[in-house]
């Protein structure tokens, strides 16, 4: 091949090679740990101000996973649930359980119980770990699954819920010496199983390895130096991909500070900002849309100048935002990450302002990672500039879905590569720019909405005879879900009411926002929603 494209249509990345450990026994964990004892301060609460070293963190890690080992009797292959918002002490749960070779499993603390009874019946986790105020949740999905809480005050409280087995606290204090349960954890074995709906259908479980991780931790390695010593600010959510790679695993190992917001809360984050002088700021693009649109008013009252980067992923940003961004915050780099739950994080991303500064991009292919770019008509691998949908080769690509062989192989190729389901082209310098989506995936403020997951709750209904939901662009959510209704013979079902329906049901993010009445919903002959007829007709207006 010469340059970054070969012959045969195959993209290289064009960042440097990932020096990638032999691929023997390794879980991530150690490798995390065996790169990042730092005499220096590892998560900060934002609210209380309370820090955890790094020695303190390991410390943690070593006492929660002797005791899941001895107390619990949790091994290699078993699953753990967190259902947590983001706390100083939800990577300490991951740490130790992958340390253990057992897998971790997280949901959305928004979802309703049934969405969470739903990913238990998937997942089959033995043990789960959560928060007082989540309690009543995780007892109605779940009634006899054996809980740990993460916050003291909870366990007084709780004193008459018998599935509570212990507090997070009193684990971490364990004796490391109580010596665990030793299992050989393997690169290849799992480490993960976070939900993602993919190109098509319902939430599945993605099963990520040790060596995913491994390799995502060695991608964010290569932009985070120990000597720079960073300070983030985490308000994106760990139990989704973005989080957990970066706060959870992958700038752990950097030695980096990071100060963590339990949820967004855009006072909370910019004051944090100030009080700890952060210097880096991972966001979605709504949030930077209000950083933007509140520019002046941000900069009146708040001493941001510590920041030096802002970095936006998990949905498109656009050029105007960009260019505001840049025009109201001059010291401020702007910096994109493309990726997916099933490519373990970041499979593109731009690491100057310059690359940025080529507006729509998602950047460089990450190390180690290859691309394709394929006419979903005629199957054929497209050359530079082409469009077509973006399939995605590397050490970063899931195993696969969970006891799902079929979502598995119509997702995986047998030469392991990835359909993103997103529509993309690649420039003669080697930029990916996503222009579309060919999957059904709606995203809302970054949340993943599975629209196949609406239609079947739609169809529940007695006076709804069928149903679509697509998404319907929107400036600061990004998109918003929308349904197409046919309504049953002599029904006066009414907008409100569709929503009113599906709102009860579903997690806030999930919510059905705009519906619109039509006599059939167009559909191949074999019976697929013809989604883009759809989205054609609800923005002919715009
Ligand atoms: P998730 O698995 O929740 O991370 O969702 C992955 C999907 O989010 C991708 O397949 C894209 O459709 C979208 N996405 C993530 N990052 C970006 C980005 N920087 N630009 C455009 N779309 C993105």
């Amino acid at each position: 091949r010469s340059g970054f494209c070969s012959s045969n249509s195959i993209f290289y990345s064009k960042r440097k090679p990932l020096p990638l450990p032999p691929n023997n026994a390794l879980d991530v964990t150690t490798f995390i740990s065996s790169r990042a004892h730092r005499a220096t301060t590892a998560f900060v609460d934002a609210a209380t101000a309370r820090r955890l070293t790094y020695t303190q963190l390991w410390r943690s890690v070593e006492g929660v996973a002797a005791s899941l080992s001895v107390d619990m009797g949790i091994r290699k292959g078993n699953v753990v649930l967190i259902l947590s918002p983001n706390s100083i002490h939800f990577p300490v749960v991951c740490l130790a359980v992958m340390s253990l070779g057992a897998i971790i499993t997280t949901t959305n603390p928004l979802n309703t119980t049934r969405e969470i009874a739903k990913q238990i019946a998937d997942s089959k986790p033995l043990l789960a770990f959560t928060i007082s105020d989540l309690l009543p949740k995780i007892t109605a999905a779940a009634p006899s699954l054996p809980i740990v809480l993460m916050d003291n005050d909870g366990a007084n409280n709780n004193n008459n819920n018998n599935n509570i087995v212990a507090t997070l606290d009193e684990m971490a204090k364990k004796e490391p010496v109580a010596q665990r349960v030793k299992e050989r954890v393997e690169q290849d074995d799992t480490a993960t199983l976070l939900y993602s709906s993919g190109t098509t259908g319902p939430s599945k479980g993605v099963v990520s390895s040790h060596r995913n991780l491994i390799a995502m931790v060695q991608i964010v390695l290569g932009r985070f130096h120990m000597e720079e010593n960073e300070t983030f600010i985490c308000t994106v959510p760990m139990f989704h991909i973005y989080g957990l790679v970066a706060f959870a695993t992958g700038l752990l190992a950097s030695g980096s500070t990071i100060v963590v917001l339990s949820k967004f809360e855009m006072h909370d984050m910019l004051s944090s900002i100030e009080r700890f002088r952060a210097t880096y700021l991972p966001l979605v693009p709504p949030i930077l849309v209000a950083m933007l649109n509140n520019a002046a008013a941000i900069k009146g009252k708040y001493d941001i100048t510590s920041l030096h980067s802002v970095l936006s992923g998990g949905a498109p940003l656009s050029k105007e935002v960009i260019e505001g961004f840049v025009a109201k915050y001059p010291n401020v780099t702007i910096l994109q990450g493309y990726g997916l739950t099933e490519s373990t994080g970041v499979g593109a991303s731009t690491d100057s302002l310059e690359e940025s500064r080529r507006y729509g991009t998602a950047g460089l292919l990450s190390p180690a990672t290859q691309a394709m770019i394929v006419d979903p008509e005629s199957g054929q691998s497209l050359p530079v500039n082409r469009t077509g949908e973006l399939w995605l080769r590397g050490p970063t690509i899931m195993k696969g879905y969970f006891s799902n062989e079929e979502a598995t192989t119509s997702t995986l190729d047998s030469k392991g590569w990835l359909r993103t389901g997103d529509i993309c082209y690649i420039d003669n310098d080697g930029f990916i720019f996503i222009v579309d989506r060919l999957k059904e995936l709606i995203k809302y403020k970054g949340y993943q909405v599975p629209p196949a997951e609406l239609e079947a709750l739609l169809l529940t209904h007695p006076a709804i005879l069928d149903a679509a939901v697509i998404p319907y662009p929107d400036k600061e959510a990004g998109q918003h879900p929308m349904a197409y209704v046919v309504r049953k013979a002599g029904s006066s079902l009414s907008e409100t009411q569709v929503m009113d329906f599906v709102a009860g049901q579903v997690a806030p993010y999930k919510r059905i926002r705009k519906v619109a009445f039509i006599s059939s919903i167009p559909k191949n002959p074999s019976g697929k929603i013809l989604r883009k007829d759809l989205i054609k007709l609800a923005t002919s207006k715009l």
